[in-house]
């Protein structure tokens, strides 16, 4: 059966990571959370003091991005692939507001963008790969047979990704959550390297009024149609 690449790129909090996830186990395919990559070298950033409030020492930071590695690794019983830095696992760990602070600035470092995108084209390379992020139709993956663009209001992905942290016990307010999805939203679409654009040829999907179940099963069709123009393809 052969197989397609899908890029799903958003705003965030948009819930690219649930719907890809969900694709990917449906499809048979391998789901990436590039977001993820990019957390686990902030948390590496500021366990390393190259981050704090009000300084960024880049260049201590890109002195010592060969000793850092970020690897998934598949959970049987979650369902999906936990991310390790350094091989410790730290999926918890890179989902916190403290993390969401510092992401988007190490984000803007071309030298640690040039280091996971690498990885990233090497995890599709064989395709039957979901991959969600900011730059994932645009610059990983510009061939991808499906590409999709999620955007919901600011409001409702703030009070999304406030109820997650709740659930986790995190002690954060929704102004502050509110604020950090803002803050990020302006630095991801505005930074020079690989800014957050909607590709030509993405689909754009607004979900501020869709349930999960909509949302995937409109996804699930769009990809199948892709999948079958593509096996028709092969056919002529
Ligand atoms: O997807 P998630 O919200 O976990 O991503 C965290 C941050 O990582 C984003 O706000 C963005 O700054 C950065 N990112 C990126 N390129 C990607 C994925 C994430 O710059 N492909």
């Amino acid at each position: 059966m052969q197989k397609i690449t899908i890029a799903i790129d958003g705003f965030s909090s948009t819930g690219k990571s649930t719907v890809a996830k969900r694709l990917a186990r449906a499809l048979g395919y391998v789901y990436v959370d590039s977001g993820a990559m990019y957390r686990a070298v902030t948390l590496y950033t500021m366990q390393n003091g190259f981050i704090e409030a009000d300084c960024f020492d880049v260049e201590g930071l890109i002195s010592q991005l060969e000793n850092i590695h970020v690897s998934f690794i598949f959970n049987e019983s979650l369902g999906f692939a936990e991310v390790y830095l350094n091989g410790e696992n730290v999926e918890k760990d890179i989902r916190t507001l403290d993390v969401s602070q510092f992401v988007s600035q190490v984000a803007t470092v071309s030298e640690v963008r040039e280091q996971l995108v690498m990885q990233q084209k090497n995890f599709g390379k064989d395709k039957g790969v979901v991959m969600d992020g900011r730059d994932i139709g645009t610059v990983v993956f510009p061939e991808a047979e499906l590409k999709l663009f999620m955007t919901a209001s600011a409001e409702k992905r703030a009070q999304r990704r406030y109820d997650e942290l709740l659930e986790r016990g995190d002690d954060v307010s929704y102004e502050d959550v509110l604020k950090n999805v803002q803050t990020r939203d302006h630095i991801d679409s505005t930074r020079e390297d690989s800014p957050l654009t909607m590709a030509e040829d993405a689909i754009k999907v607004d979900n501020s009024n869709m349930t999960l179940e909509e949302q995937f099963e409109f996804i699930l069709n769009l990809s199948e149609e892709k999948i079958k123009a593509l096996h028709k393809k092969k056919r002529h």
